[in-house]
């Protein structure tokens, strides 16, 4: 499969576009450009697309699916510039291949997970890097640490993982005011368990294409932004 030239240039443009968005909104609340790290998140799309992607400048992929990732990292293992990023559930099976490709994962919910990561870490010799994931809204169908489980599992944390911070989702159908509080909420959270528990957490993952905005204003360091990069180059109906 090929990607067409009008496809790819699009691809090129939004992905400039979104850049800026990103760095206008980081200087607007007075942090510095470089201070937000934009994801693309390409699991919308097949791995020719996801390459035009990288071409275009992104050089940090979000996938949501441990398969896809395996499989586009595997595909596409000639460059060396590309950082996965795994930003979906994962299954405790799945780490071993995961790991392969050296990931960021964001989406750590659980203890058992936890360990599981920190001892096939251990056990191919990596240091893996790790967000764990916060079930801010409250929403009982969402996954995640509760907000009061997340001291006792940075009280000491196994060998084989660095946790450097925390991802969060705006619940569904909440509003932009909505969505800014809960991010705000992961913030002061953080900060706080930065105190308690005498640790770092400089990573905030937080914001998508709906929500990035609110998300930098409240301290992200970390974007997923997926459909807005799409836009014009998938057909999505
Ligand atoms: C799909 C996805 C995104 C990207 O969302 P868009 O609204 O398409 O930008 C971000 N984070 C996670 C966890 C996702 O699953």
């Amino acid at each position: 499969m090929m990607i067409d030239p009008d496809r790819r240039e699009r691809l090129k443009q939004n992905w400039e576009r979104v850049e800026d968005e990103v760095l206008r909104a980081a200087e607007g609340c007075g942090r510095s450009g470089s201070s937000v790290k934009t994801i693309g998140v390409s699991k919308y799309v097949d791995a020719e697309t996801t390459l035009a992607l990288v071409q275009a400048g992104c050089h940090d992929l979000g996938e949501s699916r441990p398969q896809s990732l395996w499989k586009k990292a595997e595909s596409l293992a000639f460059d060396t510039e590309i950082r996965w990023h795994l930003i979906g559930h994962l299954q405790r099976n799945k780490v071993r291949r995961l790991l392969h490709h050296r990931p960021v994962i964001h989406s750590i919910d659980s203890q058992r997970l936890l360990l599981a990561v920190a001892e096939e870490s251990a056990s191919q010799d990596l240091q893996t890097s790790v967000l764990l994931e916060v079930n801010i809204s409250g929403d009982e169908a969402k996954t995640g640490f509760r907000p009061q489980a997340l001291a006792e599992v940075l009280i000491s944390p196994p060998e084989g993982i660095r946790v450097i911070g925390l991802m969060a989702m705006a619940g569904w159908g909440t509003d932009r005011d909505d969505a800014r509080r809960q991010f705000e909420k992961t913030r002061e959270l953080r900060d706080q368990l930065q105190q308690q528990g005498d640790c770092l957490l400089p990573e905030l993952s937080m914001g998508m294409s709906g929500d990035f905005r609110e998300a930098i204003a409240a301290g992200a360091t970390m974007v997923r932004i997926g459909s807005r990069l799409f836009e014009g180059v998938i057909d999505r109906s």
